[in-house]
């Protein structure tokens, strides 16, 4: 079973996050800030990992590029409220940027598309 890691502050979102991807028939482990995500990784050869961007004690933006240096083939999807960090060159080392919107096709798209086989 591929295992999906959610990092996002909001609880709510990582319940919907956590029970549609669960729902798809994958493993799905959750963090509330980058910190978190990163000990979780410590322990747990996570597939993917999605990313909010805004969060407390270590945002989206750091996490990405600490994830990179360790694990430079990991697929990383940033789901964000805002559109407008895509034009921050940070976010560009992502390999998937999603706006979040309560119609998840996106995201179980993207997710499909990185862990195909
Ligand atoms: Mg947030």
């Amino acid at each position: 079973m591929k295992k999906i890691l959610v990092a996002d502050d909001e609880m709510s979102i990582r319940l919907l996050y956590s029970e549609e991807l669960k729902e798809e028939g994958y493993e799905v482990y959750t963090a509330a800030n980058g910190r978190e995500a990163l000990e979780i990784m410590a322990t747990v050869p996570v597939d993917l990992v999605i990313l909010d961007i805004k969060m407390p004690e270590m945002d989206g933006i750091e996490t990405l590029r600490q994830i990179k240096e360790r694990r430079p083939d990991l697929p990383v999807l940033l789901s964000t409220a805002y559109g407008e960090y895509r034009q921050d060159f940070a976010t560009w080392a992502s390999d998937e940027y999603l706006v979040k919107s309560s119609d998840l096709d996106d995201l179980r798209n993207a997710v499909k598309r990185y862990l195909k086989d």
